[in-house]
């Protein structure tokens, strides 16, 4: 197996934020190029890049582990009072960030501790819509959920698409829900919409 090949086996540090979401979502943007770049991240990008040229002091960071199963880019790494702490900087027009941002960051500190050799047990992320940043503290659980979500998407299978979201306000807003019709699965397919979010709202 080749370098290259390998690296693409590896699970992007955004993909544990897109599992944690909803893994169906997850699955259709691996298994099919049909959705679009959401807008957030475009809106996303553009605003890394704004921040890229003010003052040089963003680093985005290329970092990977093989033994984690993981790579990623880090927005910034900052490296006050000689501690390395990632920032990952989030849109969040409600005003607050998610659980799987949460997740994501874990990601990060786990990839830049194996690439140092030293614990980062803390994390950053910035909002732009609030201009405030959370510190969050990365504990074990943190981790656990991290291997867990490797695993799991490392095992997924184009054969075997994940359920229906338990959550449906999450499909208000997600650029996925062309392909995956829950509404439409509620009706036609009404067994696979059982003891997800979704059973009864066709
Ligand atoms: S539309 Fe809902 S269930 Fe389907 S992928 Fe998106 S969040 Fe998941």
């Amino acid at each position: 197996m080749t370098a290259s090949s390998f690296k693409d086996e590896l699970v992007h540090v955004s993909a544990l934020n897109e599992y944690v979401y909803c893994p169906r979502r997850l699955y259709y943007q691996r298994y099919h190029d049909e959705i679009g770049t959401p807008y957030e991240l475009v809106d996303g990008r553009s605003k890394h890049r704004g921040q890229a040229e003010r003052g040089g002091w963003t680093t985005e960071r290329y970092f990977r582990d093989d033994d984690l199963g993981l790579h990623g880019k880090i927005d910034l790494v900052e490296s006050g009072d000689g501690t390395l702490t990632p920032v990952e900087r989030k849109r969040a027009e409600s005003g607050d960030y998610y659980p799987s941002d949460e997740v994501q960051l874990a990601g990060y500190c786990m990839l830049l501790e194996c690439a140092i050799g030293e614990s980062v047990n803390v994390g950053y992320i910035y909002l732009y819509s609030s201009d405030q940043r959370h510190a969050i503290h990365i504990t074990d659980k943190h981790r656990r959920t991290v291997r867990e979500i490797v695993r799991r998407i490392s095992d997924m299978e184009v054969d075997n698409v994940p359920p229906l979201t338990d959550n449906p306000d999450k499909c208000e807003a997600c650029s996925a829900r062309t392909y995956c019709m829950p509404a439409e699965t509620a009706i036609l397919e009404p067994e696979k919409a059982n003891e997800t979010g979704w059973e009864g709202h066709g």
